[in-house]
């Protein structure tokens, strides 16, 4: 295992730009890592070597001239499959788009290319990002770094799991109802969503329109602020992309680390989020974080949220409704596979036929829950109520926003659950999402970052911050002090507990 793996993508930066390293050792020691664990992992669906090394190999030629480079030039990166990119096939997961190969790069990899970021892979994913724990992907399911028994979260499990196993120091994800969030918090890694618009959806394989946003994955606060700055701002091609001046995330991460940032914060503690149905421990380790941020001086106000107990349910509606519209379009002739019945040619059989065979049970779930939402004579019952409720919860937000600076909450209610433990029952994996969904469903930025382990199963936790429309910077300045606080209280950074890094723990010693 080369040392190369273990750095964080700022100290790995740092490296590159000192002439150190090169960006091919860098992207070369990945890749081994990859080719080393994720037949056990599965956190990815695609690489490309030689197209990786070729990248690397012109970002080192770009330095070598002396040209000036972004801060993370050079640095490998993952990529969430629900992203197009024309160097490996783009799937979201379903097999409806095998092989699909994309004549463009979605903008959020435009720009991490053009910042000199290295995609080294694919990453894998519940299909359609449908899902909590990647068990959706119609090609198999990631395992968590941290147990290879439990899942990953998801639908983002493939990129979570490849930074908590050390196969990429960064990756992008997609965060439509918790998405980066929850898999971040499930495997001890770090994760936003940002603000809604903030980063552009081209080149997103859609989801729910309205409640899409891609953002970045990693190990640390600062490294997730550094891609978060690489793939922000404005884009032509996305008409909901906010065009608004950003302020550096990556400066809210470091002055919050060294400064003492959380004096006089307002932290909020919904009293809604903290559900029936959290783990014992989870709880115990929020608690517990709690009480490390108060000593700082920071103020926890508990407030109540009282629409956010029908987040799920509204929530259950919006996004079937605005995927069966979204997932139309593969219909055999555009995209994808197509599957002719034998003795039928017409464009119904084939549709048909293709969409039976393409689509697994949880899209076709949602495809049907959606279509029949929005039909008329139930619109106003189902769609349109799920709408007002919508609103409702932003409502509690912005009177929530009124008392505290942040809200905090457990990221997920639960730590992770064994690979088919859920049985297929997808309510189950529906109530995970419990903490992650309202802020999505008012379009606000939240961060996850992994505060300790959980008593009873020793798995990570992850708390989650959330702050008003705009103010990512807030999120990244308050989890840089917290992750600090988080360290001094171990004696060393979280990723560093990862049994990941233990030689025996993943790889042919495994199990
Ligand atoms: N678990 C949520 C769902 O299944 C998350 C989706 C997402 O963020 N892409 O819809």
């Amino acid at each position: 295992m080369s040392e190369l793996i273990r750095l964080t993508a700022a100290e790995l930066s740092a490296k590159l730009a000192a002439r150190e390293v090169s960006s091919e050792e860098a992207t070369r020691a990945h890749l081994d890592r990859i080719a080393e664990v994720d037949a056990e992992v599965g956190a990815f669906l695609a690489t490309n070597e030689e197209a990786s090394l070729a990248a690397a190999r012109a970002v080192d030629a770009r330095r070598a001239s002396g040209e000036e480079l972004g801060e993370l030039a050079g640095v490998p990166l993952a990529v969430k499959d629900v992203l197009v990119t024309t160097d490996m096939p783009s799937t979201s997961g379903s097999r409806i788009l095998e092989g699909y190969m994309s004549p463009y790069d979605a903008t959020a990899v435009a720009k991490a290319r053009a910042a000199g970021l290295v995609s080294i892979g694919k990453t894998n994913m519940d299909e359609f990002a449908m899902g909590s724990s990647t068990e959706n992907s119609a090609y198999g399911p990631t395992r968590n770094p941290w147990d290879l028994e439990r899942v990953p979260g998801g639908s983002g499990g493939g990129s979570a799991a490849a930074v908590g196993a050390f196969e990429a120091p960064l990756a992008l994800g997609s965060d439509t109802g918790g998405s980066i969030r929850q898999p971040a918090a499930l495997t001890g890694t770090v994760g936003a969503k940002p603000t809604y618009g903030g980063v552009s959806r081209y080149g997103a394989i859609a989801l729910a329109s309205s409640l899409d946003q891609i953002g970045p994955c990693a190990r640390t606060v600062l490294d997730t602020a550094l891609l978060h700055d690489a793939i922000a701002g404005h884009d032509h091609h996305d008409s909901t992309s906010l065009d608004v001046a950003w302020p550096s995330m990556t400066a809210a991460a470091r002055s919050g680390a060294s400064g003492d940032s959380l004096r006089g914060l307002r932290v909020g503690v919904v009293r809604q989020l903290m559900i029936e149905g959290v783990q014992a421990g989870v709880k115990s380790s929020f608690e517990e974080a709690l009480a490390l941020i108060a000593a700082q001086g920071a103020e926890i106000v508990e407030i109540d949220a009282p629409h956010f107990e029908y987040a799920v349910a509204a929530y259950y509606l919006i996004l079937p409704s605005e995927a069966s519209s979204n997932l139309a379009k593969y219909d055999s002739v555009r995209f994808g596979l197509r599957v002719v019945p034998e003795g039928s040619g017409t464009v119904e059989s084939v549709m048909s036929a293709s969409r039976e065979a393409g689509f697994g049970a949880e899209v076709k779930r949602r495809i049907i829950l959606g279509t029949y939402a929005l039909s008329a004579g139930y619109y106003d019952a189902y769609y349109g109520s799920a709408q007002k409720v919508r609103t409702l919860i932003q409502r509690d937000f912005a009177a929530a926003f009124e008392q505290v600076d942040v809200i905090a909450s457990p990221t997920a209610p639960t730590t992770a659950w064994r690979l088919g433990s859920h049985g297929g029952d997808p309510m189950q994996d529906y109530l995970n999402d419990a903490t992650t969904i309202p802020a999505n469903l008012a379009g606000i930025p939240g961060l996850s970052l992994p505060i300790g382990t959980a008593v009873e199963d020793g798995l990570p936790v992850g708390l989650q911050l959330m702050a008003p429309a705009f103010e990512d910077a807030r999120l990244y300045r308050a989890g840089a002090a917290i992750e600090r606080l988080i360290e001094d209280r171990d004696g060393q950074p979280f990723w560093e507990q990862a049994p990941a890094l233990a030689p025996a723990s993943i790889g042919k010693a495994a199990r």
